[in-house]
């Protein structure tokens, strides 16, 4: 297949390990951060971790949008659909993380709530066209990636005056969840987390582009290489950031230039900007109140926001106890530091959203099953 079989080739692959191994310098850590969930299942599922150095670490980020969704607004959505009988629409990856009093969207929906699974903004909008005596309303999240299709549906919305559909919105984004990581007291105070480097997220940076980043590369100092999906591009980004440290720079660099450019999509941005603003402050699991770091419906757009139309009280909910997932999502821990992981807590029985979604870390820990190498390891050193 093009543009992923080139990026998955072996003899390629052993080529930038030794090149990496070359360039790493033995006596110092690099910690590369990868913000996006989708580089830490490609870490895990190709070995990629196996193919670095010592001395050259992964640190798992909190780009993964269902695993940052925070159980209030969970909660949130639950009231949506008990409380307003309405038909709630959302991601597949939404229906078993776990909200407050053990609920979740898909226990209410197996007592009737009616929670419709869709896969995209148009099924949603279909939906709507087709219930016109029902009020519709689609559960948005996402980074930047996801936001334009939110956009496009509530413009369309607002052309027909399909006025029983509206979003409830939870779009974030991306540059001020990195610029709160890295001043964060964890990073910038105790040192409890080190952070040297950043892979920038795919698919987000194809919409903003890289400019948004440099900023924080050169206000943090730290060097960001934009990097695509598959092995290779992590490879090859991982270099480039051993390269950026070595010679002390702290630059934005692009190693996914089949897809991201600078400015990124123009288009979908203006798209975005004619149909959102930005909020003041939105909570994220893990990072809490995080200032101007997800975006609204603006007020002309009001009848299609679900914020504004319907009457949802403020909820403080907590996670479930022992669930590490705000810890690992700051890079603090890992999965295997929770100790419900693998006991308690599995894909089929999730305590926490890291363990649900697809792009949560302790579910790529999980599917691939790396922990239980290292574990028959550690057994073996011990013997
Ligand atoms: S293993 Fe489960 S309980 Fe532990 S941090 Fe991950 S999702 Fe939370």
């Amino acid at each position: 297949m093009k543009f992923v079989n080139e990026f998955r080739q072996r003899d390629l692959a052993q080529t930038l390990s030794a090149a990496i191994a070359r360039a790493a310098d033995t006596d110092r850590q690099y910690n590369l951060m990868e913000f996006c969930g989708g580089h830490t299942h490609a870490i895990f599922r190709y070995g990629v971790q196996d193919l670095m150095p010592e001395n050259v670490r992964f640190v798992h980020g909190p780009g993964c949008p269902v695993c940052v969704l925070p159980i209030a607004r969970i909660d949130n959505a639950i009231h949506l659909a008990l409380e307003h009988d309405t038909i709630l629409c959302i991601y597949g990856d939404l229906l078993r993380v776990p909200a407050s009093k053990r609920q979740s969207l898909m226990k209410i929906k197996a007592s009737g709530a009616d929670v419709r699974m869709v896969y995209s903004t148009q099924d949603a909008l279909r939906i709507a066209r087709e219930t016109p005596d029902r009020q519709v309303v689609f559960f948005a999240i996402g980074f930047e990636t996801t936001t334009p299709a939110t956009a496009v549906a509530i413009k369309q919305a607002a052309a027909e005056r399909l006025d029983n559909f509206s979003v409830f919105c939870n779009h974030v984004l991306t540059p001020a969840a990195i610029q709160n990581i890295l001043e964060s007291p964890e990073v910038r105070e105790i040192g409890s987390v080190s952070i040297d480097g950043f892979f920038g997220p795919s698919h987000v940076s194809s919409i903003i582009g890289s400019r948004p980043y440099e900023f924080f590369a050169e206000e943090f100092q730290r060097p960001v290489v934009i990097a695509g999906f598959e092995p290779l591009d992590v490879m090859q980004s991982a270099l480039m950031l051993i390269r950026q440290l070595n010679e002390g720079r702290h630059e934005v660099e692009n190693e996914y230039t089949r897809v991201v450019t600078r400015d990124g999509n123009v288009k979908a941005q203006a798209l975005v900007a004619e149909t959102f603003e930005l909020r003041r402050s939105f909570e994220w699991r893990g990072l809490g109140l995080v200032p101007y770091s997800a975006l609204q419906i603006k007020a002309e757009f009001a009848q299609h926001d679900a914020e504004s139309r319907f009457n949802i009280p403020e909820v403080h909910a907590t996670d479930v106890k022992g669930c590490e997932c705000p810890s690992i999502l700051r890079g603090a821990k890992r999965p295997t530091d929770c100790k419900l992981f693998g006991t308690v807590c599995t894909p089929d029985n999730p305590m926490g959203s890291c363990m649900v979604s697809s792009e949560g870390a302790c579910a790529a820990y999980w599917s691939y099953g790396r922990f239980r190498e290292n574990e028959a390891n550690t057994k073996e050193a011990a013997a």
